[in-house]
């Protein structure tokens, strides 16, 4: 018995010695943070689904901060202070009320000084009010927005068009399975993905407006509601810090097609760091069918 540890030693000794560069060389793991907490989506269900995604790449160190639930009295909010500069990128998985005025001040200066942020979904349903949120997602829906809030933004006849028609902001149709076209196949969070692939069950968001300023179109998908091409993918910038913002991801079954994981994880690394090092896996979709993760 006493040998063990010995034998132990000696085979932990012996692989670094095969590759002794893979430990050196091997980067810090991204800090993440997901916020949570409200939503009109199942968030409960859906965050453990992301966590796990990004976790399984092994690039990611994952920590969630979950709001005080809806409708509770001020003094509940008053211990809920994300301390985000202790991260590299923030994903909101998060739509209800307003942040306090704090916690908004202090996101807004982690983002703007370099702090990555990511949107999901119902994310860019929240917070029609708050204007450098507005900002840092460039295009949000419901919650009363109009042409107020900005132009609608989609792709028609290969033009990006920023249309300042009067109207509300947000709609879709039935959840369906759907192509996703990559149009900048040289970005980092995009390059060498298949230029369409056949993204699984979600809520095809269309008619999206809002500032939609320092963005970058990357990805969209034809909504046949809409007759246009609806943003899927976007990057965008806020002072000095970089967001990648997806309206897809719905449900958890939207959330388990590995192409959504993919943009996904991509995202998220880019968001932090201004750099992808993520491959695009062997089971990304082709165009024809669904790939689902378990
Ligand atoms: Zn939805």
């Amino acid at each position: 018995m006493k040998q063990l540890p010995v034998l132990l030693v000696f085979s932990v000794a012996a692989l670094s010695a095969f590759n002794p560069a893979k430990a050196a060389d091997a980067p810090p793991k991204v800090r993440v943070l997901i916020v949570d907490g409200q939503n009109n989506h199942k968030w409960a269900a859906t965050t453990p689904v992301i966590t796990e995604a990004l976790q399984r790449s092994g690039r990611f160190e994952v920590s969630v901060s979950t709001s005080p639930a809806k409708g509770q009295p001020k003094e509940a909010w008053a211990d809920w202070n994300p301390k985000f500069e202790g991260f590299a990128v923030v994903l909101s998985n998060y739509n209800g009320e307003l942040w306090p005025e704090p916690v908004q001040k202090a996101f807004e200066q982690y983002v703007s000084k370099g702090g990555g942020f990511v949107c999901v979904h119902a994310a860019n349903n929240s917070f029609p009010e708050w204007l450098e949120y507005n900002r840092m997602i460039g295009l949000g829906g419901w919650g009363g927005r109009n042409e107020g809030n900005g132009p609608y933004l989609y792709r028609k006849d290969g033009a990006v068009v920023r249309d300042t028609a009067k109207g509300g902001g947000g709609g879709h149709g039935p959840q369906h399975e759907f192509t996703v076209e990559v149009l900048d196949k040289e970005h980092p969070i995009t390059k060498g993905l298949p230029t369409k692939w056949k993204h699984a069950t979600d809520e095809l968001y269309h008619a999206l407006r809002g500032p939609a300023e320092n963005l970058s179109l990357l990805g969209v998908a034809f909504s046949s509601a809409t007759q246009r091409e609806e943003p899927m993918l976007m990057t965008l910038s806020y002072g000095k810090g970089r967001v990648f913002h997806t309206p897809m991801g719905h449900s958890d079954v939207s959330m388990r097609c590995a192409g959504f994981q993919t943009v996904l994880e991509r995202g998220v690394e880019w968001a932090a760091t201004g750099a992808v090092t993520l491959p695009v896996p062997a089971d990304f979709p082709g165009t024809e069918e669904v790939s689902a993760r378990q």
